[in-house]
């Protein structure tokens, strides 16, 4: 086990660390069922048992609960298998609901008789089930609804034929579930027909359907929606109203002969159910049906921020409307509108009814100070507010004389005055910037050697930069400004100084302005879950109206469940800002254009969740692949091991790392800081074809490679060079460190960096200058472009184009054989 490897070089104090785990660890375990076998992750039980009760772990008695909670015991429990059970003969709500985390149940060959209603409301990971050869009479679709099953197996199982067991027959027609590469069979009363042979009338789906589509309303209206449900057996009806803030009551529900229909009232309706979706539900035994009614409120324009110019930037006064219709807006100052210039202009974006952007002045002069109104208006109303815009002071305001200058006068040049005092405030930032290089250079100069300039990230991820967590990457000099953040390891508080940031903020930045594709959310068909990040679930999706060439095409959507997780949550309306933080990630994934960087398509923004829509991987992340393809991995099949999955060669890790060492490159020629490059964040397709695939989204199922430090910023400590644990500086060439980790993965089939070591750890080896060692599997000339990588000085370490071409010799050395991995 990982966890007790002791390397041979060990001082003391390591030994009784681990004897403290050990002991923790001894502490926490739980007692396997009689008759059962049991591993952290499984319990197995084939052997007969006339138990009445399903399997559940027993804490043993050791006097000392130790750090994991018996909720964590249980929930790290993913199959459970029983077999020959003859005593079990009601799955109760009770018998799941500890094992959180399980995926893959089997209650094969016993007595099953009967699963009450909720038995699997808390297992929301099952994916296959099997409850095959148990005399089973009925099962409800409802046990399933909230479950994504890959797989139910009812093999022998012979139902009673009847519309409760109608709906196996529609899963079967469909293909889901698997359930069509079964022969099932119903007892008809008089004998046992194939399912598909049942022929049952007035059992069918439910139709839906509501009064209206699209809904435009006016805030503050009253307005009633109806839904009618219909259908053999009737239909329940309902309306699922979660996060409306409209008062809203639901009508008596009225049924018609073959019609059940409920009415929903919205009264006083809300702007904050502006976009809102309002959904019907029809239920009956055969399964379920949905309608849905989207939302349009109309209301007056308000302002929600109008600020005075900052005095850091003193260009942009910046605003927040909102209004539905869209407001027009109007600027004035000394009672004049200001027309559209070069000097001054408006710019913004939009999100959903938010507008948000900036009055922009092009080098403001004291001329510009003054009072700025701002005017918006729609067709409900027309509301203003007025800030003072203080850009620079008159020159020589400070009582300085004003210096005799005799020169033709001329009133478009007026602002010679200005001119000097803009040339001394110029003169003075030259002289600062000077110094701050020099300090940089000369005074802050690490013990690592860092040099150069050091520009901004956000700082504390906690702190007020909306783009903290976001992985841009390019130095800027709008913004320098030392961050108040600081790592403490040992005793001593290190500050961290800040990183290179790529601010793409549409106000500043004279970017060509990017198109972000935007997709309809009636365009994605969700199949399947990929998988999960931190901030949402990864699917499979059927998306339309994509491709010129194809109707519909694979894609993997990324859902956004909420964005202010992802993004900027210390701003006050943490949601617009998250949504914009959002669209700047799109636009960013956008200009991210190569064929080993994991394709972005779009974004879906028409509700809730936000998606993005990317090119998908057949093989998902490399880190799983690696492991897959390792000398330990083994296909499971119904908890037994089967086959291995072939085990990757030479050839073909030097074909991985040559593609990674591509993706890198490119973003290192658009000088983009990833910060967080690792085999997990790397996507497998077709042909072994390997892309850079996560821009800062995948810290959930990965959760232990990432240390916390302070409140939410977790650190990828195992894949980061020592001027980065320090000081959280993010370079080219931190990337090219974590490049030779990923390299280190990639030999060792994706082990964990330092898997032996605890954090803390694995911060005090890399800092003081510890290596990972060699992999068994890896050849000289690569251990030595990991080397390579892992030079102290980041200077001094390699550079990604020539590490792709070494990687890229070294492959074409040894040919690629791709067929085992089509
Ligand atoms: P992430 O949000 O990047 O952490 O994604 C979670 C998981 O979803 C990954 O570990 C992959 O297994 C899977 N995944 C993410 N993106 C894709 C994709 N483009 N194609 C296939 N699988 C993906």
């Amino acid at each position: 086990m990982d966890l007790f490897f002791i390397p041979p070089r060990i001082c003391w104090w390591r030994v009784l660390f681990l004897l403290s785990i050990f002991q923790d660890y001894l502490s926490n375990m739980l007692d396997c069922p009689p008759t059962c076998s049991c591993s952290p992750t499984e319990i197995y039980c084939n052997k007969s048992d006339n138990g009445k009760f399903f399997p559940l772990l027993a804490l043993q008695d050791t006097g000392n609960n130790g750090n994991n909670s018996i909720e964590d015991l249980f929930k790290n429990i993913t199959s459970i298998h029983i077999e020959n059970w003859t005593g079990l003969q009601t799955l109760k709500d009770v018998d799941m609901e500890l094992y959180t985390g399980l995926q893959r149940l089997t209650i094969m060959n016993g007595n099953l008789r009967g699963i009450q209603a909720r038995a699997f409301s808390q297992n929301p990971h099952l994916r296959y089930i099997n409850l095959s050869k148990n005399p089973l009479t009925t099962l409800s679709w409802q046990l399933f609804q909230n479950l994504q099953l890959f797989e139910l197996r009812l093999e022998e199982v012979v139902f009673e034929c009847g519309c409760d067991i109608r709906w196996i027959q529609l899963w079967q027609q469909r293909g889901e579930a698997g359930l069509h590469t079964q022969l099932l069979f119903c007892n008809n009363g008089a004998s046992k027909i194939p399912l598909q042979a049942m022929n049952i009338s007035l059992c069918d789906l439910p139709d839906i359907s509501v009064t209206h589509y699209n809904l435009t309303v006016i805030e503050g209206d009253r307005v009633t929606v109806t839904c009618n449900g219909s259908g053999s057996p009737l239909p329940e009806v309902d309306w699922t109203v979660n996060d409306l803030h409209s008062i809203n009551t639901h009508q008596s529900n009225v049924y018609w002969p073959n019609v059940h229909s409920i009415n929903l009232t919205l009264v006083n309706v809300s702007r904050d159910d502006n976009f809102y979706i309002l959904t019907c539900i029809a239920e009956n035994k055969v399964g379920m049906a949905n309608a849905s009614i989207q939302l349009t409120v109309h209301f007056p324009p308000t302002i929600l921020k109008l600020d005075e110019p900052e005095r850091r930037h003193e260009t942009c006064i910046e605003f927040t409307v909102r209004g539905n219709p869209q407001p027009t807006l109007r600027w004035f100052h000394r009672d004049k509108e200001i027309p559209p210039s070069d000097y001054i202009r408006t710019e913004m974006d939009t999100y959903q009814d938010y507008l948000e952007g900036c009055l922009n002045f092009k080098d403001p002069t004291h001329h510009n100070n003054g009072n700025y109104t701002l005017e918006a208006s729609n067709f409900l109303g027309v509301t203003t507010k007025t800030v003072y815009g203080h850009f620079l002071n008159a020159p020589f305001s400070d009582g300085t004389p004003t210096p005799t200058i005799t020169v033709t006068h001329r009133p478009e040049e007026d602002t010679f005055g200005v001119s000097i005092a803009v040339g001394l405030a110029g003169f003075a930032c030259v002289l600062l910037v000077v110094l701050f290089v020099l300090i940089n250079k000369y005074g802050r100069r690490s013990k690592f050697g860092m040099k150069g300039p050091v520009a901004v990230i956000s700082g504390e991820e906690d702190s007020a930069s909306p783009l903290h967590h976001v992985n841009h990457g390019i130095i800027t000099p709008c913004t320098l400004d030392a961050g108040p953040d600081a790592v403490v390891i040992g005793m001593t508080r290190i500050p961290v100084i800040e990183n290179p940031q790529y601010f793409r903020h549409g106000h500043n930045c004279n970017k060509p302005a990017t198109y972000v594709q935007h997709i309809k959310r009636r365009d994605i068909i969700l199949k399947r879950e990929l998988g999960e990040g931190a901030f949402g679930k990864v699917f499979l999706a059927e998306c339309y109206n994509l491709s010129p060439t194809k109707d519909k095409m694979l894609v993997a959507v990324k859902t956004l469940k909420d964005p202010t997780l992802v993004f900027s949550q210390t701003l006050k309306d943490p949601t617009l800002a998250a949504r914009k933080d959002f669209q700047r990630e799109a636009e960013l994934l956008t200009n991210l254009q190569h064929e080993h960087i994991v394709k972005f398509y779009g974004v879906c923004v028409d509700g809730d969740p936000l998606i993005m829509v990317f090119e998908y991987m057949k093989h998902g992340d490399l880190n799983k692949f690696l492991r897959a393809h390792g000398p330990d991995a083994m296909i499971l099949v119904d908890g037994q091991p089967l086959q291995t999955n072939g085990e990757l060669g030479l050839s073909q890790m030097l074909h991985i790392a040559t593609q990674i060492a591509a993706g890198m490159m490119y973003l290192a020629s658009q000088h983009f800081v990833h910060r967080d490059l690792a085999t997990r964040n790397c996507l497998v397709g077709n042909g072994l074809l390997v892309k850079i695939g996560d821009f800062g989204m995948s810290r959930d199922i990965y959760s232990t490679d990432y240390y916390r430090v302070g409140g939410h910023t977790m650190l990828p400590i195992r894949w980061m060079p020592p001027e980065s644990i320090m000081y959280r500086k993010f370079t080219t060439e931190s990337d090219v460190w974590s490049f030779g980790v990923i390299l280190w993965e990639i030999f060792t089939y994706g082990k964990q960096p330092w898997f032996q070591l605890a954090n803390n750890e694995v911060i005090e080896c890399i800092t003081q200058g510890r290596v990972l060692e060699r992999p068994r599997v890896c050849p000289k000339e690569v251990y030595d472009i990991m080397l390579g990588c892992w030079q102290r000085e980041p200077q001094q370490r390699l550079n990604i184009k020539d590490i792709q071409k070494i990687l890229y010799a070294l492959g074409k050395a040894t040919p690629v054989y791709l067929d085992i991995l089509g």
